[in-house]
């Protein structure tokens, strides 16, 4: 039985199998105590291993941090604190050793920086055990939330030859050689897909296509930005959630994506209980309360030009300074998530000179229908838009950005054949995990981190 079955059990007299991994060992006069722990939940089980067991010296008494053992016995109320039973063990056999001279993982606590060194290792300990609890748990209610809401699931290519968006540098994917590519004046002509291709950015325009037909669509796939940003919320993969609605604008946009937003953290706060406390115990302690204002209270709402308008107000030097046009940075949103709002914030209306060609221009010409959603301790983790429905100025606003038309063809025709409103966001996944753990760098809410410099494993 799992241990989080075991430790919700009664007391009783039928025998009990436990398997699991040796996190300590203590040892008394007649008994050695041994925590145990399968992963199914944060606790572990305690195992009472007598004296009388066989092979206690060969066997139990050479248990160090890291052993796989399986464990028959009964389940007994337990005398100490914290726990209701204990497993008092019948057999113990040994399925595998960690020699203690070199297993890495120690009782003590090793920095996240070490951790991620030994990434094949990690997922032993609370935290990244934790973490990992929690991503699944977000996963599930990712797909609750969307099933409810009348959405479909749809899978958007991960090989794509449209940088949708310019949304970062693309990984190229070829089967050419290094030498042919350095050679000839159009080295992709002769590659598998005749043409330059690469790893997706996004799944938006081909859920575009999708939404257009099935109404209200969502994509949960992995995305790859080749940025050479060696930042604490970027990585070169991570898991996006793209949902794409038909007859849809900004304001309706926004209001999903606060819904999904509370619904995700509320789901989190319900059934993840155990986790999330040794997130606000020693990760993050401001956490808990971070967590309740956002499950809790309406998000705000401006829009960029009031955005700047407080920022070049506000009694604080930026180090990038504020002014109408600038991308708002950071800094910025965090100042406005943190200290004048104090609660998520969704801005809108952004200059169209910061957003792709594929936003709806506003009826001012020099904004489009965006959205950004940040919050408190991150800054963004969304952003969205209504998309530009109205052929001649999709088509005026591609050519402005020096796209090739001919690539985007189909792009456009969605555009000459029963062309509707609608509109969507993206949400990466990891921002949103960082959100719920509290840790501090992104490279912790994915088990295998790729970053500049960084695909092991
Ligand atoms: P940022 O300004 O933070 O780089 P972005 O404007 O490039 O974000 P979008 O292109 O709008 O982001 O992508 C939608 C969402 O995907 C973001 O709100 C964020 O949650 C997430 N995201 C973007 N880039 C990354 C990345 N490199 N690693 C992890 N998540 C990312
Ligand atoms: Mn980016």
């Amino acid at each position: 039985m799992l241990i989080k079955q075991l430790l919700h059990s009664e007391p009783s007299d039928q025998e009990v199998v436990a398997q699991g991994w040796v996190r300590t060992r203590r040892d008394a006069k007649d008994f050695s105590f041994i925590e145990l722990n399968d992963g199914s939940c944060l606790k572990s089980l305690q195992i009472l291993a007598s004296r009388n067991l066989a092979d206690f010296d060969e066997t139990v008494l050479k248990l160090s941090t890291g052993c796989a053992v399986r464990v028959t016995g009964k389940l007994t109320a337990s005398p100490a604190a914290g726990q209701a039973v204990e497993l008092t063990a019948g057999k113990l056999e040994v399925l595998g050793w960690a020699d203690p001279d070199t297993y890495p993982l120690q009782k003590k606590r090793h920095s996240f920086e070490f951790l991620r060194e030994i990434a094949h290792l990690r997922p032993r300990t609370n935290s990244l055990g934790a973490m990992l609890r929690v991503r699944s748990s977000l996963a599930m209610a990712v797909h609750r939330f969307f099933q409810e809401e009348g959405f479909f699931q749809v899978h958007t290519p991960v090989i794509t030859t449209s940088d949708c968006e310019g949304a970062g540098e693309m990984f190229t994917v070829t089967t050419l050689s290094g030498t042919q590519l350095a050679h000839g004046n159009e080295p992709f002509a002769g590659d598998f897909f005749g043409r330059r291709a690469g790893l997706t950015v996004s799944g938006q325009l081909e859920a575009e296509a999708l939404a257009l037909a099935l109404g209200r669509v969502y994509t949960f796939g992995p995305t790859f930005r080749a940025e050479n940003s060696n930042t604490s919320r970027h990585l070169a993969e991570f898991w996006m959630i793209e949902p794409e609605m038909a007859f849809c604008d900004l304001a309706e946009d926004a209001a999903l994506a606060e819904k999904f937003l509370r619904y995700l953290i509320r789901h989190t706060l319900d059934h993840c209980t155990d986790d999330l406390e040794l997130f606000g115990k020693f990760i993050d302690q401001g956490l808990p309360e971070r967590l309740a204002i956002v499950a809790g209270q309406e998000f705000a709402r401006i829009t960029y030009t009031e955005a700047v308008q407080i920022l070049s107000e506000a009694k604080v030097k930026f180090t990038f300074p504020v002014a109408w046009g600038i991308d708002l940075q950071s800094e910025h949103e965090r100042f406005l998530a943190e200290e004048v709002f104090k609660r998520p914030l969704i801005v809108t209306d952004y200059p169209a000179s910061l957003k792709p060609f594929y936003m709806r221009e506003n009826d001012d010409g020099r904004t489009v229908a965006a959205m950004d959603i940040l919050l408190p301790g991150i800054g963004e983790i969304i952003g969205g838009s209504q998309r530009e429905e109205r052929y001649e100025i999709l088509e005026r606003r591609m050519l402005a950005a020096g796209l090739d038309l001919d690539t985007y063809r189909w792009y456009l025709d969605l555009r000459r054949y029963g062309s509707v409103p609608h509109a969507g966001f993206g949400l990466g996944f990891e921002r949103l995990v960082q959100f719920v753990t509290g840790m501090a760098n992104i490279r912790e809410t994915i088990p295998f981190p790729r970053t500049p410099g960084h695909a092991e494993f």
